[in-house]
């Protein structure tokens, strides 16, 4: 991409008309694990591409019309949280006493202003939330009720909580239950989903959503609302979102760290991505990071067998993949 975006300044310089193609990139994931092909059936192998591609057609037509990275990966997110197939929205997973709580934030690489919401159990789409948190309060991370209360407050929809629920997720809460199973057992992903995006105006943004982990309890929070550990942006640098085992990607500050390895260290976002994998890694900790950068870049890592991962730019690239060897 370093030398996609060489030949794109020098050919600014050669055509005028080129001049005016400005560069965007659009990054997504729905979540890394133990994705291979003898746990996905054709069906489910062809709606899960096709929701990746739904969701970089709204990332990718906001961009192509010179829209914000913002709105861009709100929009990406959202088509991700409608969809049945991913963590996140509907199709979150339970929780040990059988609701559906949601966790989301977004950042803006440009201001570096946050928004984050953690413990929704009514707003349908948690990510235009977190952005109405950052855009509307004076705060960064609200929770609970509160966080319903101020999604009522700023008009968003609202919804009865059985919209979240699906039957497979209540499977796997209740074999969890009876075979004394972790929630990673039951559900071999990590099934948040997140984007990352650079506009043609040269900023940043990242967005990630979740339902958090299976049988999660007591309020546990994980990366995902978490900034600087699930979410990062900053335009000196990168945009990361991030999903895995959240505990070991709060402890590693991962998003950030990403991001802080690229502006102080001079590492490219795919050895910085790799590094911090690396450590979570170490830790004991699995899953997957997307990666933009204002150089146009547009990398993923993980440790796991797959991860739902899907980008594209305006130089006409596309690629949407799920398992290891597509690259
Ligand atoms: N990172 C999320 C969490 O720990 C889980 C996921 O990525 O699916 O809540």
């Amino acid at each position: 991409m370093r030398i996609l975006s060489l030949f794109g300044a020098l050919s600014l310089a050669l055509s005028p008309a080129a001049a005016q193609d400005a560069q965007w990139t659009l990054v997504i994931h729905g979540g890394a694990g133990t994705i291979e092909r003898a746990r996905i059936t054709p069906d489910q192998d062809r709606e899960i591409r096709a929701a990746l591609n739904a969701a970089i057609d709204a990332g990718t037509k906001i961009l192509a019309a010179k829209g914000s990275s913002l709105d861009a990966v709100e929009a990406a997110v959202r088509v991700l949280e409608d969809s049945p197939h991913f963590n996140a929205g509907r199709g979150a997973v339970f929780t040990w006493d059988g609701q559906n709580e949601l966790d989301a934030s977004i950042m803006d690489g440009r201001t570096r202003k946050a928004g984050a919401v953690a413990g929704v159990l009514r707003t349908r789409n948690p990510i235009s939330l977190a952005r109405a948190v950052m855009e509307k309060s004076p705060h960064v991370f609200l929770g609970g009720g509160g966080a319903d209360r101020f999604a009522i407050d700023q008009g968003l929809e609202q919804v009865d909580p059985k919209w979240f629920a699906t039957p497979e997720r209540l499977l796997q809460l209740e074999q969890m239950k009876t075979k004394k199973l972790s929630s990673y057992d039951v559900d071999y992903k990590f099934g948040t989903v997140g984007a990352v995006a650079l506009d043609a105006q040269g900023h940043v943004a990242a967005a990630t959503s979740t339902g958090g982990m299976t049988g999660k309890r007591w309020s546990r929070i994980g990366d995902s609302p978490v900034i600087g550990a699930g979410t990062y942006a900053d335009d000196r640098a990168c945009a990361v979102s991030a999903t895995g085992s959240g505990e070991y990607f709060i402890r590693v500050g991962a998003a950030h760290e990403i991001c802080a390895r690229i502006r102080m260290q001079g590492d490219t976002p795919k050895q910085a991505a790799d590094a911090v994998i690396a450590e979570i890694g170490g830790l004991g900790g699995s899953g997957g990071v997307i990666v933009t950068s204002p150089s146009g870049s547009a990398d993923w890592s993980f440790n796991t067998e797959g991860m739902y991962r899907a980008k594209a730019n305006s130089a006409g690239e596309r690629h949407v993949a799920i398992y290891q060897d597509e690259g």
